[in-house]
């Protein structure tokens, strides 16, 4: 018996051809679509407007599938978190945060990451794998349906979209996973599937230049950058990839992106780390360095974990910090912390059911990785 295809991983296209090959016309592609994405339906034989013929075909041939949820947590915050199974041990976290006006969903791109910032507790689990598509798309399929389930909508029922942004600022770096990525954020566009407009669907990256012009391209999202320091010396020891592609570049990368972006502005993320960072001439520095990129700063208030050996600045500090940049005419934001009592805020997504024994194994392949991309990202950090 061949094995069944998973829906989930098909972009609209695909899933046309798909259809296609089971002699249907395209716009069965459409339908079955919107049962599955809009409507969070995965059992064939409730798609009710699809022709019987269409829906046994499908039963034997087909699955819509997410990863397997571990654990769901909610914060006192309201802030709701996700651990799914993606096999051999391993577990990616998915966050949702609520708002007043909007509701931001946090996905991961890959279980672990190669780039191992001194900083992020993903860089120091290791590298493991690439999620595939239906795993990236199926985070927001699982979170919106789920969501609705607590609304009391249940899957077929139209509902109204709890999740209105997302945030590709969860474990990995997504343009180290660049096709997948690109697969699910065409289907979170699609108008068929969830119809999220570019400006509200933002990609977080540690500044992989070259593959931020091809996603200017081929899909043109809300672009935030990770940038944690302000010079090059600074940011080769808290973010290795750095040394691969230096500020000049990543400075110019940004300015060529925002040409196709759909937002008139770049955000920067600068991780606010005690005595690190965080001082007065790094803030000078940064406005130098920022002179002529259209951009915004969110500073992130650092979520400790034990093996870092760094220290969250003190609130009164990032306070003056970010009264430094605004005084330059930079907007800037900081990030309210939020989930920190169900582990939900940034950078301590470890997915805790990690098997800790295949650490070795774990680091190996990010050797692998790194090697694969011509990058030296530096020093291998073990957990003990
Ligand atoms: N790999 C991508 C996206 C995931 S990380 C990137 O690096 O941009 C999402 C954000 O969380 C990044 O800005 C990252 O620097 C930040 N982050 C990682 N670890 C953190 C920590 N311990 N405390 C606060 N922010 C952290
Ligand atoms: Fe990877 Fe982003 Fe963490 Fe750096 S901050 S190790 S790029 S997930």
């Amino acid at each position: 018996m061949t094995a069944l295809i998973n829906l989930l991983d098909l972009d609209p296209a695909q899933l046309v051809a798909y259809c296609g090959e089971l002699g249907e016309k395209p716009f069965r592609a459409k339908q079955l679509q919107r049962w599955i994405h809009q409507l969070g339906v995965s059992d064939f034989d409730s798609m009710t407007d699809l022709a019987r013929s269409l829906r046994e075909k499908l039963a034997g041939r087909a699955t819509v599938s997410s990863p397997a949820v571990i654990s769901d947590h909610t914060s006192a915050d309201g802030t709701r978190k996700w651990l799914l199974d993606v096999g051999d041990g391993n577990a990616v976290e998915t966050v949702f945060i609520p708002e007043e006006h909007r509701g931001t969903l946090c996905i991961s791109t890959q279980a672990g990451c190669a780039v191992n910032c001194r900083f992020c507790s993903t860089g120091k689990q290791g590298f493991n794998r690439n999620l595939t598509v239906a795993e990236i798309i199926g985070q927001l399929w699982m979170a919106e349906f789920e969501l609705r389930k607590t609304q009391g909508i249940a899957p077929g029922q139209k509902g109204e979209r709890q999740i209105t942004n997302v945030v590709m600022m969860g474990m990995g770096e997504p343009l180290l996973n660049f096709e997948p990525t690109v697969t699910a954020l065409k289907l979170m566009l699609d108008d068929n599937a969830y119809g999220l407009s570019r400006r509200r669907v933002t990609l977080s990256t540690s500044g992989v230049v070259p593959m931020m012009d091809k996603l200017s391209q081929e899909c043109a999202v809300a672009l935030a950058v990770s940038l944690h320091a302000s010079n090059d010396a600074l940011r080769d020891s808290l973010v290795p990839l750095n040394r691969k592609h230096p500020l000049s570049e990543l400075m110019a990368a940004c300015k060529r992106y925002l040409e196709f972006a759909p937002r008139d502005f770049v955000t920067f993320e600068y991780c606010m780390l005690d005595g690190v960072n965080d001082t007065d001439q790094h803030a000078q520095e940064l406005i130098q360095l920022v002179r002529d990129v259209p951009c915004k700063f969110n500073l992130i208030p650092f979520n400790p974990f034990p093996e870092s050996g760094l220290k969250r600045s003190a609130t009164a500090r990032i306070k003056a910090f970010a009264q430094r940049l605004s005084a330059a005419g930079l907007v800037t934001t900081i990030r309210k912390t939020r989930g920190d009592d169900i582990d939900a805020a940034c950078g301590q997504l470890a997915g805790e059911v990690q098997d800790r024994t295949r650490v070795h194994e774990r680091m190996q392949k990010q050797v692998e990785y790194q090697k694969k991309f011509g990058a030296n990202f530096g020093r291998i950090v073990e957990i003990t």
